[in-house]
């Protein structure tokens, strides 16, 4: 094996990523080593990249969580996983696995927590070091450059629907169709559902209806909680924010029917403000939803093994990773950006 490797590295935050030789990581107790074959590139990098949050990675760093590729090298004591394994390195990179988190199921919020591409070390690198307890396992017959964008875009809207708790044959409106939303939306259309999309862009609002939506809004072009209330007969059951644009929160709030529940899944740096008396007199709940457990991932991996649930990919090589960046950051990415190894470097 090589010892080198390319990475995209970040240096600085709000600046452009550096392509970097790295030494290849050598595994440690309990580790494993995965030789990256795929990389989605999602929202959250941008936001790393320009350190928007009040929790800030400590720099240098490799950003990318949705990195797929085969199980190298083991360190030893490990057993969850075996060599030529296919794997994911997700969000959750690692937990404690014993706080009262962790054991009800809610590792994502284990103060312990680690994040892949953020706290550690990602997939913008021809090899990760994982921890073999957190990595997803990609089905068979699923491949590395689709089975990318579920491991972040795919659990994070999958679980953000379960936690509107939506039934089959309700509302449920999803603000924001990029790499996220248009998963929302296959998701949402498997479980039975009648979707109201939202975006700013006509071009995914038209892919949107392509992807089964039964009606599309544009806030660029009228009121857009008036337009889901009319829709809707009322408001949606559920609504899910994907958009990293702070309006798009109040609106969702507007758009959430009585009795029903508006989660945020987008994190735009900021807060919004909440119409108090609206929330209170309609019983509205209002939730965060981060990634999802261990139990979501293989769910929400399932979906895609039979071709209910397929992520738009466009390839890019890891040479790339700028220009990406700076088209999701001003919205011109179609879907979702993949960066493909097996095209080089
Ligand atoms: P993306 O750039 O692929 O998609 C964002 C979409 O929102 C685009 O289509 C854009 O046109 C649309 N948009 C922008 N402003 C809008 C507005 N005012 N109203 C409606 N739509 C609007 O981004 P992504 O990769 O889907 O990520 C979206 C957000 O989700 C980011 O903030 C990211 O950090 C966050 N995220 C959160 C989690 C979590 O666990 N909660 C997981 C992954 C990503
Ligand atoms: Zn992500
Ligand atoms: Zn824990």
């Amino acid at each position: 094996m090589k010892s080198k490797m390319k990475a995209a590295v970040v240096r600085a935050f709000g600046k452009p990523l550096v392509i970097e030789d790295w030494d290849i990581p050598s595994v440690g107790t309990g580790q494993v080593l995965v030789k990256v074959e795929a990389c989605g590139v999602c929202h959250t990098d941008v936001h790393a990249r320009n350190g928007d949050w009040p929790l800030k990675p400590n720099l240098p760093f490799i950003p990318g969580h949705e990195g797929i590729g085969l199980v190298v090298a083991m360190g030893s004591g490990v057993t969850a996983v075996k060599e030529g394994e296919r794997v994911g390195v997700p969000w959750l990179y690692s937990a404690c696995g014993h706080c009262e988190y962790c054991l009800s199921a809610w590792e994502p919020v284990c103060p312990e927590a680690q994040f892949g591409g953020y706290t550690r070390n990602g997939g913008f690198a021809e090899y990760i070091l994982a921890d073999p307890n957190y990595v997803a396992h990609i089905p068979a017959g699923l491949k590395a450059i689709d089975a990318a964008p579920l491991i972040c875009a795919g659990i994070t809207t999958y679980k953000g629907i379960k936690q509107t708790q939506v039934r089959s044959g309700q509302w449920i409106a999803i603000s924001g169709i990029g790499g996220l939303g248009h998963l929302a939306i296959q998701y949402a259309k498997v479980m039975g559902l009648h979707v109201v999309a939202i975006d700013i862009e006509d071009s995914k609002l038209a892919h949107a209806t392509r992807l089964g939506a039964d009606a599309t809004v544009n806030p660029k072009h009228g009121d857009p909680v008036a337009a889901v209330r009319k829709i809707t007969g009322g408001g949606a059951h559920g609504v899910l924010i994907t958009a990293p644009s702070l309006p798009a929160f109040k609106q969702g709030v507007g758009m959430t029917r009585k009795v029903g529940t508006c989660v945020l899944v987008g994190i735009p740096p900021g807060d919004f403000p909440t119409p108090l008396f609206d929330v209170v007199a309609n019983c509205v709940t209002i939730r965060g939803s981060f990634v999802g457990n261990r139990e979501d991932m293989a769910e929400a991996l399932a979906f895609a093994v039979d071709g209910r649930v397929k992520a738009d990919i466009e390839l890019q090589p890891l040479s790339a990773i700028n220009d990406v960046l700076q088209r999701l950051e001003h919205g011109d990415v179609a879907s979702r950006v993949v960066i493909d190894y097996s095209r080089g470097v």
